[in-house]
């Protein structure tokens, strides 16, 4: 589905698909809680996560490579909440990291440093002195200048820096190509080609240990297929890699498999994990995975009211109180998410109210639309959720037009608990100075 196609989404056929949701008394509600409430309470725009569904989906995982040693690590960037990461790392659940701001996020939270990942293209002299300070499992080396990088910073602290290289498999994940990485044209990792070499560097450099391989092809995965051919690719390296007398401990395949935003059929964990599996007893090192989006995406809504309607003669317009600055999903990667009413019974007596909108935010962009040419019955102030918003939302999110950030909530055992607060527009510009 584009953001051209006119269609309707039928909300109670869609939370069927979202375990955590349900129409009751046609109320939306999220494990028992009617999200009227969590908008009356906390107003709007507002995000509100389950942790429930948070850490079935986690445990998911988990229990799908339960046959071989392995070791989840959500990654980070898709929803770096505290209260997220804490419920996490309470599951025992590892974190990859793209920065020195995640790393110190994860310990606040109390993650354990012997179970994260760090990724990324440009590690700095600090976030590798840091993550070397408390002892992290291994750097995801994306380029032989990190590499050198990291060897002298472990020479001045006097320690080993466990270290993998991120391979770019060269395989077409076949998803949006803003969100595809192990294309050979794509800025991650290190080519197939090249990885041998680097690898044989690596074992000259001091302060190293090489303890594994990995590579993560992209986000938004609706296939097995660029999975398996990744990992025979990967696999085809370690044999290699034998050769050289280099032996490794552990193959990390990344994250990126998808998740259902409206009609996708993404893979499902058991079949992705049966799909891999027997490759992967044979190869018998731990493995790691980086799931992000399939922890969190479906785990969150964005509760946003209708404003104001702007019926046009070409178009109608519903202008929402979220934005493009509160989730730039939608515009930035053409991403289409659902858009349901909380209230279904509003607007029942009168069908004749559906018309085609296009739910836009206030920002002073065209590009700035959450949803274009949905069939809905819309009055102002009418409360909408738009699911699937828990991975790379807020974690977006911007002051753009100098709108302050939503809050966040996350339902607990029947208990909404304010995660983040709704920010002010005075602490907008703490740190701005007036001249003279
Ligand atoms: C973003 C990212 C992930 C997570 O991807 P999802 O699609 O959210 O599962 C994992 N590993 C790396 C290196 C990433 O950059």
């Amino acid at each position: 589905m584009t953001h051209d196609d006119t269609f309707t989404i039928n909300p109670i056929q869609h939370v069927a698909h979202l375990p955590f949701l349900a129409y009751k008394n046609n109320r939306l509600t999220m494990d028992k809680v009617d999200l009227n409430t969590v908008a009356n309470e906390f107003g709007t725009p507002v995000y509100v996560y389950s942790k429930q569904a948070i850490l079935a989906n986690y445990q998911a995982y988990v229990d799908g490579f339960s046959d071989i040693e392995s070791q989840i690590c959500y990654a980070v960037k898709a929803n770096s909440n505290l209260a997220v990461l804490q419920t996490l790392a309470k599951a025992g659940a590892g974190f990859d990291l793209v920065t020195g701001g995640e790393l110190a996020r994860v310990l606040k939270a109390g993650g354990d440093p012997n179970k994260i990942v760090f990724s990324g293209l440009g590690k700095s002299h600090a976030d590798i002195a840091q993550a070397l300070q408390v002892g992290i499992a291994c750097f995801n080396v994306e380029s032989v200048s990190e590499l050198y990088r990291i060897s002298e910073v472990a020479q001045k602290m006097a320690k080993t820096a466990p270290i993998s290289l991120r391979v770019n498999p060269d395989v077409d994940a076949k998803t949006h190509p803003y969100i595809s990485t192990g294309l050979k044209d794509n800025k991650f990792g290190i080519s197939h080609a090249e990885a041998i070499q680097v690898y044989k560097l690596a074992k000259t450099l001091p302060n190293l240990e090489i303890v594994g391989i990995d590579c993560h092809i992209g986000s938004q995965l609706s296939e097995v297929n660029p999975f398996i051919d990744a990992l025979d690719k990967v696999i085809e390296l370690i044999c290699q890699l034998k050769t050289h007398d280099i032996y490794l401990k552990h193959i990390d395949l990344g994250g990126g498999l998808g998740v259902r935003y409206t009609d996708e059929t993404p893979v499902n964990l058991t079949d992705f994990a049966n799909a891999l599996l027997p490759k992967l007893k044979t190869l018998g090192l731990k493995l790691y995975l980086e799931p992000g989006r399939s922890i969190v995406a479906n785990a969150g809504v964005l509760l946003t009211k209708v404003d104001i309607l702007k019926p046009t003669e070409h178009k109608n317009f519903a202008v929402v109180d979220c934005a493009m600055n509160d989730l730039i999903r939608p515009t930035l990667y053409e991403a289409v998410m659902a858009v349901i009413p909380v209230n279904l019974d509003t607007h029942a007596d009168n069908k004749a109210d559906n018309k085609i909108w296009d739910i836009v935010g206030a920002i002073c962009e065209t590009g700035d639309f959450l949803a274009k040419n949905r069939t809905l019955a819309l009055a102002e102030n009418d409360l909408l959720a738009i699911t699937g918003a828990g991975a790379y939302s807020f974690s977006m999110s911007s002051n753009y037009n100098s709108r302050p950030r939503a809050c966040e909530t996350l339902i607990d055992n029947n208990k909404i608990h304010l995660i983040r607060e709704r920010e002010t527009v005075a602490s907008l510009w703490e740190g701005e100075h007036l001249l003279g």
